[in-house]
């Protein structure tokens, strides 16, 4: 199959883009968090089709892309009080709620589950290419199950060419981790995934938020979990990665101390001097957590076109997004964490 790629400064690309979704095709989506890989919601033979081009496992869920709110009625069974309060607060942007789905949300959606998620993207072009498609838009990040979400249209292109029919290039995503998945869907509110909408965030909302316990440790394959996604090995890189936890200038020294010749390193603008003679990738001040999210998810990447034999990785703390940063990197590190 040849992948499209498409430039939306014409009209003619999101109705090109909304014709091949509405007719059971995948294409590439930019949104604010990261690359979508989309398809029609309610048609499973679709969705079957994004499950193939990633090679994600089918028990893993999907979350549904709407471009209105009143959507979010015809795709759950009910819509709770506190559902509106989030929406009004934080949508459109990057918050997937989890609430119990409606009847037309097919299997491979849902991965069998009694819910479904539901997202309300605030990107111009996601929102136009949803409308243009005249349905709801199911879609995982945009890479290959178990590397590093996409955060450009070339990261799509470089996962997904000859399995898609088109990638639309909205340029770089500028939240750049994927969106916090918070379940209503049981007694208390439950956060699943940190994501571009912080904790803090969901708690001025709702008061208490119950965090799932797979978001800082490793889980075993055979516990059941929440968000079945949180249980795989996700966003990794080639070479094995080391993530490094707690005084950023103590991190440095570790890390100075124990990397070899052939490492890489992921590190703070400020402590770049120390790695001289490695490849190393900044990812923004120790202090600037948002212009972490959106550097992470290209430097694991860009270390697949090195030659480099090991990762060593700055980690943020858990405060604002620096908790959807630190959730990422320990699972591109399998877990494997230092704390200094
Ligand atoms: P991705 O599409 O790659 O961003 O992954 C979506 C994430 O949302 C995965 O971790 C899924 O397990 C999670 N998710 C999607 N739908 C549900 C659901 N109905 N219940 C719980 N988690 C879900
Ligand atoms: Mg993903």
């Amino acid at each position: 199959m040849k992948t499209l790629l498409l430039h939306p400064d014409t009209e003619d690309a999101i109705a090109q883009a909304g014709t091949l979704l509405a007719a059971g095709q995948v294409v590439g989506i930019p949104t604010e968090t990261v690359y979508g890989l989309g398809a029609n919601a309610l048609d499973g033979a679709a969705v079957r089709k994004i499950f193939a081009a990633k090679g994600r496992p089918i028990d893993n869920p999907l979350i549904v892309h709407i471009a209105d709110f009143d959507q979010i009625y015809d795709l759950t069974a009910c819509v709770p009080e506190a559902a509106v309060h989030l929406a009004t607060a934080y949508w459109p942007g990057p918050m997937t709620i989890i609430l119990p789905k409606a009847a037309c949300i097919p299997d491979e959606v849902s991965a069998g589950l009694d819910t479904v998620g539901i997202r309300l993207p605030s990107h111009p072009i996601a929102r136009a290419v949803i409308r243009a498609a005249g349905v709801p838009i199911a879609a995982p990040s945009a890479n290959l199950s178990g590397r590093p979400s996409t955060t450009t249209a070339a990261h799509v292109m470089e996962d997904m060419e000859g399995k898609i029919a088109a990638v639309v290039d909205g340029g770089a995503c500028t939240v750049g981790v994927e969106s916090t998945v918070v379940s209503l869907a049981g007694d208390t509110p439950r956060l699943l995934r940190p994501g571009g909408i912080s904790l803090e965030q969901l708690e001025a909302v709702l008061g208490t938020v119950e965090v799932d316990r797979a978001i800082r440790q490793q889980i075993g394959d055979d516990v059941q979990v929440s968000a079945p996604g949180m249980k795989y090995r996700h966003y990794a890189p080639h070479a094995p990665v080391t993530a490094v936890c707690g005084d950023p200038a103590r991190g440095a020294d570790y890390i100075h101390a124990h990397l070899n010749p052939n490492a890489g390193v992921i590190c703070f603008d400020e402590f770049a001097v120390r790695f001289p003679t490695q490849i190393v990738h900044t990812i923004g001040r120790s202090d600037d957590a948002a212009a972490q999210a959106r550097a992470i998810f290209d430097a694991l990447r860009a270390f697949d076109h090195t030659a480099v034999t090991e990762i060593w990785a700055q980690c943020p703390d858990d405060s604002g997004i620096g908790l959807a940063v630190a959730n990422r990197l320990k699972k591109a590190a399998g877990f494997h964490v230092i704390e200094v």
